[in-house]
């Protein structure tokens, strides 16, 4: 009996050995350890044998089971590895298939308008000056000659800040860039003041309004403004400088009128207008028929505000402008609703 074990022992390690997949260990497994394998029926059969015989067979069927149990152990270890290697190396990294692209954002409009606005600018000598957007009633409105319960202010409805009472002077998101305009006047006059520098900055930024948003009002956009201040500028530098930035902006040939208007911190004042680059001056829906359309406000600097910046106004004297970098893309791609540049579809986005 214990030779026949031997045998049964051998002849499932040799048949083992020509094993190599999944299926054939299965089918190993039921004939050379299942219920009826020769081995099954030596435990199965140990109650015909004899008291003395019994304990050296039982033993013995013991060892081959657990010898067979850990070879097969081993060669489904060793075929899950071949089957492994065999995956890497047939089913190789094609380095031929397309990539897959990477989304490149870009600036949004209005800030690329913005950086156009600018670059004109830095080319005259002008640099860039960037104020917050929280500012003080103060900064905002009383330094600009817009007094306290002045109906100028009127022009410009305000979002104020909850920051307890603070009297005629309030918290408030800047409803314009203009308060960089004393910010860095009583910056340079500060540092030096006897003798307050030169000025010659544009103030690019977002400016807030407690506006009803419609396709024509929005309660953010852009403006870039400009300050220069100095000795002997007159009405002819501004005006000189605005047809310039124009035509560097607008075309080589396109033609500007300045307008008589009102703002409380320049005198005089005017609007620009240029001739509607969308049909030429001849009148279009665009410029309404009129052939022309207004693209910044502007003016001498008035005296009181160059007083508070710190600039002796019988000295000094500046001028100013503001634009709308957005209101300008609306002109030149025909926009018809402001909503769009603050809505985040991509659709529009992507289309600068
Ligand atoms: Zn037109």
């Amino acid at each position: 009996m214990l030779d026949k074990l031997k045998e049964i022992e051998q002849s499932a390690l040799d048949a083992l050995k020509s094993v190599n997949d999944q299926a054939s260990l299965d089918a190993w497994r039921v004939a050379h350890l299942g219920r009826s394998s020769s081995l099954m029926q030596v435990f199965s059969g140990l109650g015909l044998l004899s008291k003395e015989e019994r304990p050296a067979v039982g033993q013995a069927a013991n060892k081959v089971k657990i010898a067979l149990e850990a070879a097969l152990a081993e060669r489904t270890e060793a075929v899950k590895a071949a089957a492994l290697a065999k995956s890497l190396e047939e089913e190789e990294l094609d380095v031929t298939l397309p990539g897959r692209g990477v989304r490149v954002g870009r600036l949004h409009p209005s800030t690329q308008q913005l950086r156009r606005v600018v670059e004109i600018f830095a080319e005259m000598g002008f640099q860039v000056y960037t104020s917050r957007e929280v500012e003080t009633d103060e900064i905002n409105y009383q330094a600009l000659n817009f007094p306290p319960h002045h109906p100028a202010r009127e022009l410009q409805d305000t979002l104020y800040i909850d920051a307890g009472e603070r009297g005629d002077n309030p918290i408030l998101l800047r409803t314009h860039t203009s308060p960089g305009q004393i910010r860095a006047m009583r910056e340079a006059s500060t540092e030096h003041p006897d003798d307050p520098p030169p000025i010659r900055i544009v103030l690019p930024g977002m400016c807030f309004r407690s506006e009803q948003i419609t396709a024509r009002s929005e309660v953010q956009f852009n403006q870039v403004e400009g300050l220069a201040v100095g000795e002997n500028i007159t009405f002819a530098d501004l005006k000189g400088s605005l047809s310039d930035f124009a035509r560097r902006m607008f075309g080589q040939n396109v033609r500007t009128r300045f307008r008589a208007s009102y703002f409380p911190f320049t005198e005089p004042s005017a609007e620009m207008d240029v001739e509607c680059f969308v049909c030429g001056g001849k009148g279009c829906a665009v410029c309404k028929q009129s052939g022309w359309l207004e693209i910044l406000g502007c003016g001498m600097v008035h005296p009181l505000v160059l007083e508070n910046g710190g600039y002796d106004p019988r000295r000094y004297t500046g001028y100013a402008f503001g634009m709308g970098p957005e209101r300008q893309l609306m002109l030149r791609y025909k926009i018809n609703d402001i909503r769009y540049f603050w809505g985040n579809d991509v659709r529009f986005l992507e289309q600068f």
